[in-house]
């Protein structure tokens, strides 16, 4: 215990325990960018958690993750600069990041450094927000207890016709707000039908969103675009190269449709250069692969000064509390890949998935999260002991 200020501080961290976790997806997916060649089915999901403990014994759990590739590296480098955060005081959470920040800063200022930096970041908000008995939303200063989510999960390329109209009308009776479709099909007329098939079996008053995953040149975009332009759809993602921001922001002026884009983005400024070129009216910003939540709450604000909404990719056990903190409505995207790492499950009904009330993110690593370790090393006074 240290005193400052006449406040007992007993918030230094006292023990940490870092994991990585491999969880498979039971059916791999495939979007554009395997239709191409350019990537393999998308398998499992590589985790990385940081469990970090005080002095009071409060632990506070983040993750950061990866797909395909790095997941063993990210456990690394997290190894390497966990005992950085010992003994640090972790309400410091800005102080922290920028700590670790400079040590990996040879890696360059994004990416898998940045990555790593999530896994802790995460943990020191859960922390702080459980040191203080209040869900992050509230933490940080929430709009709404619930924000709209919507389903990517039926509606990869692979899917037929009718196995994505089956699972798009079991989303919405189960309460999901909105359906995305990944688009790419070698010919654009197929991926019409999809989408009229798709509005069908949903009916009008449900959003619909359309992915193309970095699939289309300018000009193709721009011809794709235009002819859905009149559809109604709720925004178009990644039309182009996910870091061609000029492109973005030439295609969006031209559409009615909302160009939604940001997922592959690996820090703040590469977010400020996009929302700078005009390339996103929906940003789709990654707590994870940005570096955690300290990062996004600038990127946040930077969008909100900049009229952008936001629809932040996948984790939607990060982005829930965050989107609830952000001044207008955005959207959280469901995914029920990573459940099983998570002793609680999200509420959702009514279109939206609710904030739940417990302290912090409100999520505890279940038994299928050690089970699916495949590795763990544990510094200090952690409470549970060693690997
Ligand atoms: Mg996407």
């Amino acid at each position: 215990m240290r005193h400052s200020g006449g406040i007992e501080m007993t918030d230094h961290i006292a023990g940490l325990r870092i994991s990585h976790v491999v969880q498979p997806i039971a059916r791999p997916v495939s979007d554009a960018k395997v239709a191409t060649g350019r990537q393999v089915p998308l398998a499992a999901v590589d985790m990385v958690f940081a469990e970090i403990t005080d002095e009071d014994g409060t632990t506070g759990t983040g993750f950061t993750y990866t797909l395909r590739a790095g997941g063993t590296a990210l456990q690394a480098l997290a190894e390497e600069i966990a005992p950085m955060v010992i003994g640090a005081r972790g309400a410091d959470v800005q102080r922290i990041w920028e700590m670790l920040g400079w040590r990996t800063n040879s890696l360059g200022a994004c990416g898998a450094a940045f990555h790593v930096l999530a896994a802790f970041d995460t943990a020191l908000w859960d922390l702080k927000a459980r040191r203080a008995k209040l869900p992050l939303a509230q933490l940080l200063g929430s709009f709404r207890d619930g924000v709209r989510v919507y389903n990517s999960g039926g509606q990869y390329l692979q899917a037929s016709i009718d196995e994505m109209s089956q699972a798009a009308r079991d989303s919405v009776a189960r309460g999901i707000g909105g359906i995305k479709m990944k688009v790419g099909q070698p010919d654009w007329r197929e991926d019409i039908r999809r989408i009229e098939a798709v509005r069908d079996a949903i009916g009008p008053d449900v959003a619909l969103m359309i992915d193309a995953n970095q699939q289309w040149s300018r000009a193709e975009a721009l011809a794709f675009c235009r002819r859905v332009d009149g559809m109604g759809l709720e925004f178009i993602e990644e039309p182009l190269d996910a870091r061609d921001h000029a492109g973005h922001g030439a295609l969006a002026a031209q559409l009615v449709t909302p160009v939604a884009t940001g997922e592959m983005l690996a820090s703040y400024d590469e977010h400020a250069a996009l929302i700078a070129a005009g390339g996103a009216r929906v940003l789709q910003a990654d707590c994870p692969r940005i570096g955690g939540v300290t990062p996004m709450l600038r990127v946040m604000e930077l969008a909100r000064s900049q009229r952008v909404a936001l629809a932040p990719h996948f984790v939607m056990e990060q982005h829930l509390p965050l989107v609830a903190a952000f001044p207008t409505e955005g959207w959280v995207e469901h995914f029920d890949w990573l459940e099983p790492l998570f002793n609680e499950r999200l509420e959702i009904r009514d279109g939206r998935m609710w904030v739940p009330d417990r302290p912090g993110f409100g999520l505890t690593m279940s038994d299928t999260a050690r089970e699916h370790t495949k590795r763990s090393v544990t510094l200090r006074d952690s409470p549970e002991g060693g690997d």
